[in-house]
């Protein structure tokens, strides 16, 4: 007979928990920072998606608010100083912008 059923509300549990809440909020700040990048060369060109873009940092940033309010309140204003610096006029070519880019036919 077996003995080596685990008890799901051991002291482990609470560290998994702890764990998931930790990797769930690294993976909302990952695609917060992707959609930020998205935004801003969206913005820079004019782009139409620029506008759902926004909602979708918006969404996101709420899910890091409520899973981690301490991180997001640590970062909002990092995140504001940094989507500004990523902004640029659309004729400007930068080296970070996948649309200039492409505009500079740099992808070929
Ligand atoms: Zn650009």
């Amino acid at each position: 007979m077996s003995t080596t059923q685990q008890n799901p509300a051991g002291p482990s549990s609470v560290t998994n928990l702890e764990q998931a809440r930790e990797r769930r909020a690294r993976a909302l700040l990952d695609r917060r920072d992707e959609l930020a990048r998205r935004w801003a060369q969206a913005l820079s060109h004019n782009r139409p998606d620029a506008d759902d873009l926004a909602y979708e940092i918006a969404v996101v940033e709420e899910g890091i608010s409520k899973a981690d309010p301490s991180t997001f309140d640590a970062l909002f204003r990092e995140w504001i100083v940094a989507d500004a610096s990523r902004l640029h006029e659309p004729g400007t070519m930068t080296g970070s912008c996948v649309m200039c880019d492409v505009a500079r036919g740099g992808v070929a």
